[in-house]
């Protein structure tokens, strides 16, 4: 790898793309897609009782990450749980009806923030309330996944989320050297951690994840590799390895972070080669962009089985279902639409008050997003298009749909894509710019630099 090769007229000047959980990414959501859109998006969603996803956002913590750029609240205030489950119950009683009961929900996630802020109780009642509102799957292969935050779960409260349904964690780890958590704010041990991936085990939770993050500051090529030999030891079954974002000037924590103690690319570039070698030599497959799984695990077999799926979350292992954001902020895929929740909890609060779904923008895709988007999930989700089945799907004749694009890939050095007449293969260095590939694809990107300011640097 080498970004050397990036040919300049891609990379352009910022080097930014988005991450494409969403296409068109959420930026592009308007202020005036509406509580009504998405109820008609709901009813129109529940023709062919597709299952059902669902995604909660808790977003307390007790403690603020610097490089987080995630939607949270930091706070000590135990109170503030209670009342957030208050409106969480308000939400649910407005959202559920808009669904048919007869839908099944093969997939849950509880996001943040951190979920495990709530108390035993609280987490308790939240999945009372779920299974009151929907028809929560007792399937063997529904998968009820939380992202923990191993300095607040002990033993206990393993066996307490197990005991609940969940059979899928996701650890936060980042990074063990002492230094680096200093300068990100996050003090989280060895011991603690595998202490939690030890109870995951024993109580029989089908997958662990752990997530780590390389481009913090003081992070070296050898101090990693430290980190790298403990997550290993664990044995996860799927690991996210993240390129650090910094834009301080969209995510103020990140004003805490001396920029000079950021590592240089070529550093970067170091710990991202040698990362991925001890990974496959560990056995793990890359998935996709930033994602790694053991062959056993369902990533790898729905990638496979071509049924591995992209969402806010990362990847999904299940292709066809409508998901259901719940909670401030959250992002719902429903129909042909997107749409999110008020990210401020004083607007999502009055509009459950005023007895009115939270909604506060989404957008209706036209069948161009749709095809744009079915381009770039499958590329980013699979590496590979299959033309004749697009061209199937959308009615269209892809050379001529795409020329102006075709002929930007062919100007890409040939060692990153093969291109055929029913087919297009990501490959080689090609898969480390796949975000600069699909950003080929997106009819909303533009050539200002404050919109390109928006997206995280590719490498
Ligand atoms: S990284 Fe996670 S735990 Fe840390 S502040 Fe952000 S959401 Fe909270």
């Amino acid at each position: 790898m080498n970004t050397v090769e990036i040919p300049a007229w891609l990379r352009g000047e910022t080097n930014t793309a988005p991450r494409y959980t969403s296409y068109p990414p959420a930026p592009h959501f308007r202020p005036d897609f509406t509580a009504a859109d998405y109820t008609q998006a709901a009813q129109r969603s529940n023709v062919g009782g597709a299952p059902l996803s669902l995604y909660v956002h808790i977003p307390f913590c007790h403690s603020l990450c610097y490089y987080c750029a995630c939607n949270k609240i930091v706070t000590k205030d135990k109170e503030a749980g209670r009342t957030y489950l208050d409106y969480l119950r308000k939400e649910l009683e407005l959202v559920a009806p808009l669904y048919d009961r007869q839908r099944v929900v093969t997939q849950l996630h509880w996001g943040g923030g951190t979920p495990t802020y709530l108390s035993d109780a609280e987490m308790t009642e939240l999945m009372y309330q779920l299974a009151h509102h929907f028809n929560l799957s007792r399937a063997a292969d529904a998968e009820f996944s939380i992202e923990i935050d191993p300095r607040t779960v002990d033993d206990g409260g393993m066996a307490l989320l197990r005991g609940l349904g969940f059979n899928r964690v996701s650890l936060g780890v980042q990074d063990f050297d002492p230094d680096v958590q200093k300068a990100v704010h996050r003090i989280q041990s060895v011991e603690k951690t595998a202490a939690v991936v030890n109870a995951a085990r024993r109580y029989g939770f089908r997958s662990v994840s752990v997530d780590l993050i390389y481009g913090l500051p003081l992070q070296t090529a050898e101090r990693f590799r430290h980190t790298l030999r403990e997550v290993i030891a664990m044995a996860p079954d799927r690991l996210s390895l993240f390129h650090y974002a910094h834009l301080p000037q969209r995510f103020f924590p990140q004003n805490r972070i001396h920029v000079e103690d950021l590592p240089s690319l070529e550093e970067k570039r170091l710990l991202l080669e040698e990362t991925q070698a001890a990974l496959r030599a560990a056995g793990y497959e890359e998935i996709g962009m930033d994602h790694y799984a053991r062959r056993s695990d369902g990533l790898f077999q729905a990638r496979e089985g071509g049924e591995l799926r992209r969402n806010f979350q990362g990847y999904s292992t299940q292709a066809s279902t409508d998901l259901i954001g719940l909670g401030v902020s959250s992002i719902g895929q429903v129909d042909n639409t997107y749409v999110q929740n008020h990210k401020m909890l004083p607007a999502y609060y009055a509009a459950l008050d005023a007895g009115q779904l939270p909604t506060e923008r989404g957008l209706l895709l036209l069948p161009d997003d749709l095809l744009r988007r079915d381009v770039i999930m499958d590329l980013l989700c699979l590496l590979t298009l299959d033309i004749a089945a697009l061209e199937q799907r959308h009615q269209i004749d892809f050379a001529d749909y795409f020329r102006a694009e075709l002929a930007l890939l062919d100007q890409l050095p040939e060692h990153w894509l093969e291109r055929g007449p029913r087919h297009l293969r990501i490959f080689g260095a090609g898969k480390h710019y796949i975000r600069f590939i699909c950003r080929l694809f997106d009819r909303y990107w533009s050539d200002n630099p404050l919109h390109q300011a928006q997206y995280s640097q590719v490498l």
